[in-house]
């Protein structure tokens, strides 16, 4: 009998090794002083990390550097001790041959970006999100009407050497009409440039600083949901 139970232990472990997945969350911006007035730092990131790391039960690495002196994102900053936590992290996912992945939150001010998107998306996006009506998929009709201006609320960076998580949580945001944008990766985003150097899939996330904290919630809701999903192959 224990013989029986050790061996489906075994079989248990091994099959759940296959979907374990660690989650790196990073955010090198987050460090605010409580006065500052200019853009030195991502306002929203810290939290948005915090509600984030929480949800998919795992921790964040916050940067400890304000960003003034130095970017925690750019290849100079590596020798720094934020960096070099990152940097063992994802040298420890490469030589144990974990599953790992890094999300690397950042926030915008308001005012940086629009993006065009049918007016009844945004409909859809609003009902969704007060939960006043379901929005069944197959109710939705692209109409010819007008396409309109707004800021997203969230955006993504693609990392250039692994483009399928960027990809992957921008289609499922879309399905819940959630305005955002998609952008192709570069080599200044340090931070998940040195995750694709280790061959770790990761995106830059940026959340848009005017949300309420019901949106926040929103979208954090949907983006463990996709996170989930991605990572187990769905
Ligand atoms: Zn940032």
């Amino acid at each position: 009998m224990i013989y029986l139970n050790s061996k489906l232990l075994i079989i248990f472990l091994l099959f759940s090794k296959i979907s374990i997945c660690k989650i790196i969350i990073t955010a090198p911006h987050s460090h605010c002083l409580p006065k500052a007035e200019d853009r030195v730092c991502d306002k929203l990131a810290g939290k948005a990390a915090k509600l984030l790391a929480e949800a998919l039960k795992t921790s964040t690495i916050f940067s400890t550097h304000y960003r003034e002196g130095t970017d925690l994102n750019r290849e100079e900053s590596r020798p720094t001790q934020f960096r070099i936590e990152i940097g063992q992290e994802l040298k420890k996912c490469r030589q144990e041959r974990q599953n790992c992945i890094l999300l690397d939150v950042h926030s915008f001010p308001k005012e940086t970006y629009l993006t065009s998107i049918k007016r009844d998306c945004v409909k859809h996006y609003r009902t969704y999100l007060d939960k006043k009506e379901q929005v069944q998929s197959g109710k939705y009709q692209e109409e010819k009407e007008q396409t309109i201006e707004v800021q997203p609320k969230i955006f993504f960076i693609k990392s250039l050497y692994d483009e399928n998580l960027g990809d992957y949580l921008f289609n499922y945001l879309k399905k819940f009409f959630i305005p955002s944008i998609i952008f192709e990766g570069n080599v200044y985003n340090d931070i998940i440039f040195e995750a694709s150097f280790n061959r770790i899939p990761s995106v830059l996330i940026e959340f848009n600083e005017s949300l309420t904290d019901q949106e926040l919630e929103f979208l954090i809701k949907i983006l463990v949901e996709a996170i989930n999903s991605y990572i187990k192959g769905e």
